[in-house]
């Protein structure tokens, strides 16, 4: 007797939510459902967030101005 329930060790076949790619949501993966580490922090928002950490004020707005040396 076949048993198609016996796919449970394997796990199942689900699509990444961030990129639709197919992976398996098995306890081996561990950033199930997502297929991947970069796809769940996509997903989270971090990836995004550290894009908005790098700082933009790296030089001063007088730094450009030769008079304030001269005060
Ligand atoms: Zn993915």
């Amino acid at each position: 007797m076949r048993n198609s329930a016996m796919a449970n060790d394997e796990g199942q076949i689900v699509s990444c939510p961030t990129c639709q790619k197919e992976n398996r949501y098995h306890i081996d993966n561990p950033f199930r459902p997502f297929c991947s580490e970069r796809c769940r922090l996509i997903d989270l928002g971090e990836w995004a967030d550290e894009g908005h950490r790098i700082p933009g004020q790296a030089i001063p707005p007088d730094y450009n101005d030769p008079e304030v040396d001269t005060h």
